[in-house]
């Protein structure tokens, strides 16, 4: 304990340095407030400019105004070119003060080299000192001791750092609520869920929003990584898991936060050969935890994947993780707003444009947006210059995308607007096909397992039997969107964004005829050997119950549903030619639509045929 507290010393001093450093930086860029032009223009007219330094950057005509307002607050705004920022106080009557370029600063040629020398010797000292107060003895003692960091929420992370995600929060409010006061719900019997899963692509601030949560709520939170579980003697992990749940029990209400719970909740017994062994071990205890402790006891048990579709099917089981959250990326408004979160402490030329970045940057995540507007502040920083032109961000856009292809990739504008389309043929058809649920969301945003975009439906109904017709229109649905994609782009030029689709109308079309006996000229009997057993090598030892004659004329009755089911789609989206533009041209905007904005477009058009 003494040592760990020692080190925990040696840590605080070490951030203590760094956060004098920062400061010490700040306070050498020009750290006022920054300023847009717009508020400028609008101090100068309502005459609230009493003094302006005008202040030309080494690279004219840049430079930065530095106003003085009549209560006394001093305002700086970037601006493109000086020469228009003199015009335009000269026509309020402000004769603005002149600097002279500014020649090379003594405190950075001078003064920083020795200081970033002093903060680097220190940090050596420090971090030797904690290495030898944690070191040899201290490290194999404390082996099967939970490493979980606690931190308590002291608000520094509020759901105000978490930009976007606007149902993912409104999701969590409740859990804060409880958080906050447990006895308000406990006292009218409310259960509250004891996990909850946070689930979506890396970056898009799965960690952040649990973080947010504790700190919006003002409670411990307890965080431990799925590879840290992962250690080489069996049995640490387990002892991990019962420590953990033993610090928040003590510290109830809590968060304990489990990110990467794919590294210990993988679908047991599918590992190759031993050393799946400990993670087993590692589950069994986190199942155990979980079911051990009661509903109210006001710990809520977080955890974040990207995989969800490995995890073990035991722990979404309910009173474990009962409640899962997709975290997705965010479409154009959300990511605007997290450009402007991370843009907050970066000072921006009036040349910038976030709105136009968050259109051009459709799949970026969080991370990707953090990182493109870090990457700018580099660039402009290489520069010598104190504040992020357009072009630094456009510069860095470039560098971030090629950078890392896979993971956000740059949607051009073409792609765009045929996944729009595309999503707009399948929406149109889920709609006026009668036996189709309504559309909950239609989407362009990029899901990162592939595909381009979605439509979802939202079950009204939950029918145990399919009709013959319902299923063609399944059948439609599937090829509603390769159909507007051709009626837009020409057969030439469709894509293979469709194969998706194209596979799924040939399963449900293939069914009709081999298993529900829906054909009309191979009657009503059983010719689907396969009865959804999973297990490689299927295919190989297919062997077929028929002769070749009925394969051949299985074929042909699929292909003539598939025909059939083609041609009243395109007729059916021929019919709604309007929307189809209407509802393209919404989605490239906003990137993903409600059943709502979905469904008023079908209301102007009838509100436009009453009018003729
Ligand atoms: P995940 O856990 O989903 O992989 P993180 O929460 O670790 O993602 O996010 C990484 C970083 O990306 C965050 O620290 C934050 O700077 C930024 N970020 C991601 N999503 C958001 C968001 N919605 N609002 C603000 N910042 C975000
Ligand atoms: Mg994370
Ligand atoms: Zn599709």
């Amino acid at each position: 304990m003494n040592k760990n507290g020692k080190s925990f010393n040696a840590y605080f001093i070490a951030i203590l340095i760094l956060l004098f450093a920062t400061f010490a930086i700040s306070l050498m860029g020009e750290k006022d407030d920054s300023y847009t032009k717009a508020e400028l223009v609008n101090d100068l007219k309502e005459g609230n400019v009493s003094q302006a330094v005008i202040q030309p950057n080494n690279e004219t005509p840049t430079g930065a105004v530095r106003v003085t307002l009549k209560d006394g607050q001093i305002r700086v705004v970037y601006v493109s070119d000086v020469k228009d920022a003199e015009t335009l106080l000269a026509q309020y009557h402000i004769d603005p003060v002149m600097k002279n370029v500014p020649k090379e600063n003594w405190f950075i040629s001078s003064m920083l080299p020795m200081l970033i020398v002093l903060i680097i010797g220190v940090f050596f000292f420090v971090m030797m000192n904690a290495q030898n107060a944690g070191g040899g003895g201290g490290k194999m003692a404390n082996f099967g001791k939970s490493r979980a960091r606690l931190s308590i929420g002291d608000g520094k992370i509020t759901l105000k750092e978490v930009a976007g995600l606007k149902e993912e929060k409104e999701e969590l409010e409740e859990i804060v609520e409880f958080l906050k006061e447990p006895a308000k719900f406990t006292k009218v019997g409310a259960r509250i869920p004891k996990g909850v899963l946070l689930e979506g692509p890396p970056g898009t601030g799965k960690t952040l929003l649990a973080k947010a949560i504790a700190g919006e709520a003002n409670v411990p939170f307890f965080s431990i990584s799925g590879s840290d579980f992962v250690e080489m003697f069996v049995g640490v992990g387990a002892s991990r898991v019962r420590d953990l749940f033993q610090d928040a029990k003590k510290n109830s209400p809590c968060i304990v936060f489990i990110d990467e719970i794919d590294a210990v909740a993988r679908r047991r017994g599918t590992g190759m050969g031993g050393g799946h062994d400990e993670r087993e071990q590692t589950l069994n205890q986190l199942l155990v935890e979980m079911d051990g402790f009661g509903v109210n006891e006001g710990i809520i048990v977080m955890a974040a994947t990207n995989r969800v579709d490995i995890l073990d099917p035991a722990i979404l089981r309910p009173g474990r993780f009962d409640r899962k959250i997709s975290v997705g990326a965010p479409d154009v408004g959300g990511r605007e707003d997290i450009l402007k979160l991370h843009a907050r402490n970066k000072p921006l030329s009036d040349d910038v444009d976030l709105k136009q970045i968050a259109q051009t940057t459709a799949g970026f995540t969080g991370a990707d947006l953090e990182n493109l507007l870090n990457e700018a502040a580099i660039i402009a920083a290489k520069e010598d210059r104190n504040y992020i032109r357009q072009e630094d961000i456009k510069k860095a856009f470039v560098k971030v995308g090629i950078g890392s292809e896979k993971k956000s990739r740059i949607i051009s504008d073409q792609e765009k607007k045929i996944t729009a389309y595309h999503e707009a043929g399948h929406a149109i058809l889920f709609h006026v096909l009668p036996d189709m649920d309504p559309v909950y969301t239609v989407s362009i945003i990029p899901t990162g397992v592939g595909a381009a975009g979605y439509t979802m439906p939202l079950p009204e109904r939950d029918d145990m039997f399919r009709t013959k017709n319902r299923m063609k229109q399944d059948i439609m649905v599937s090829l509603g969107g390769r159909i507007a994609e051709e009626l837009i782009f020409g057969s030439d030029d469709i894509t293979t964004g469709a194969s998706s689709d194209i596979k799924k109308a040939t399963k449900v079309a293939r069914k009709m005829v081999t298993r529900f006996g829906m054909s009309e000229n191979i009657g009503v009997i059983n010719y689907d050997d396969d009865d959804d057993e999973v297990f490689i090598g299927r295919d190989l030892a297919h062997t077929r119950s028929h002769s070749e004659a009925v394969a051949g004329a299985i074929d042909e009755e699929v292909k003539g549903i598939i025909d059939e089911c083609y041609r009243k789609a395109k007729e059916k989206i021929e019919e709604h030619m309007d929307i189809l533009h209407s509802c393209a041209a919404l989605l490239i905007e906003k990137e993903k639509i409600t059943r709502d904005e979905f469904e008023a477009l079908f209301e102007k058009e009838k509100g436009d045929v009453a009018e003729d």
